[in-house]
């Protein structure tokens, strides 16, 4: 296996030892760091390597919208930057600035192809296409990202009611980080708060999309009905459903009350048995409610 294929071997090495699988997402689930990594990391930074400086003020609108505001909501950095731009590429505003979108097509084309969208297999694939030109700039954007991230995000605890959570089912169930951010990122955040000890392997973008990395976890033998995702975007949701998994979602602008009801009363139920169904289909209608589908420029 290559490093690129390699990286997600924790995952595979991981040993089962309880009979409960929970998969939690990081960002903006179980840290309030959404709005600083957005609007002072990636907002900026797409600006910045992507020559946006005229039409800044759409392209935040547009970089907001798509990484906070939207269903899209916790993408992978790589299809969301797509997003940005074609958002972008059919605003009026933009256009009548002089706006002219790049051609991406390169980035496109390896966001279709590959499924562990982090630096690392960037990096492989531009050693194959040493002359394309986005495919470089999308580098020094992730990369400027990371720099960023690293220099501004620190001291955001986890959400109240995550540590109580994670000391009521420690002994009951396995579990891991299933996130679509950096592996680095991740455990700098997770040990920064002393929450790493809790969770059997942080599996970052590097490993593989949400929906892949559970899937390799689930593998090791937990009933479906035992194995349970928890995070704040309708892709999270997404990928438990495609894996059989149950969901519990963290509302985004209700993180704290989600929680307390997760410790108090969900966490109970899933060890229980009488999550799914009704209680679960409620809790998912609430949250599908809460982000939208259209840009409220387009409205
Ligand atoms: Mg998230």
């Amino acid at each position: 296996m290559s490093d690129i294929h390699s990286a997600a071997k924790p995952l595979y090495d991981m040993e089962k030892t309880s009979d409960f699988l929970v998969c939690i997402d990081s960002d903006g689930c179980v840290f309030d760091t959404m709005e600083v990594k957005h609007k002072e990391c990636f907002t900026p930074n797409i600006i910045n390597h992507w020559n946006l400086q005229a039409i800044s003020k759409y392209a935040r609108e547009a970089s907001e919208y798509v990484n906070l505001y939207s269903k899209d909501r916790g993408l992978n950095r790589f299809p969301a930057l797509i997003k940005v731009i074609d958002l972008l590429s059919e605003r009026p505003e933009a256009i009548k600035r002089g706006f002219k979108a790049p051609n991406i097509d390169s980035l496109r084309e390896w966001v279709k192809i590959e499924t562990k969208l982090g630096d690392p297999a960037l990096r492989a694939y531009i050693q194959k296409h040493p002359d394309d030109e986005i495919l470089a700039q999308t580098l020094r954007w992730t990369e400027g990202v990371n720099k960023s991230v690293a220099e501004i995000v620190r001291g955001v605890p986890p959400f109240p009611f995550v540590v109580e959570s994670f000391e009521k089912m420690q002994d009951k169930a396995d579990i891991i980080v299933v996130s679509a951010t950096p592996h680095e990122a991740l455990v700098r955040e997770w040990e920064e708060h002393d929450i790493a000890k809790y969770v059997k392997v942080i599996s970052g973008q590097e490993m593989g999309t949400k929906k892949e990395c559970i899937a390799i976890a689930k593998e090791k033998g937990y009933a479906p009905d035992r194995v349970l995702m928890i995070g704040d975007a309708p892709g999270d949701y997404k990928s438990a459903r495609a894996n059989n998994a149950l969901f519990f979602p963290i509302n985004p602008g209700a993180e704290d009350e989600s929680w307390q009801l997760f410790f108090e009363e969900a966490l109970d139920r899933f060890f229980a048995g009488s999550y799914a169904g009704e209680y679960e289909k409620k809790l998912i209608e609430k949250f599908d409610s809460l982000l939208p589908d259209t840009p409220p420029w387009k409205k």
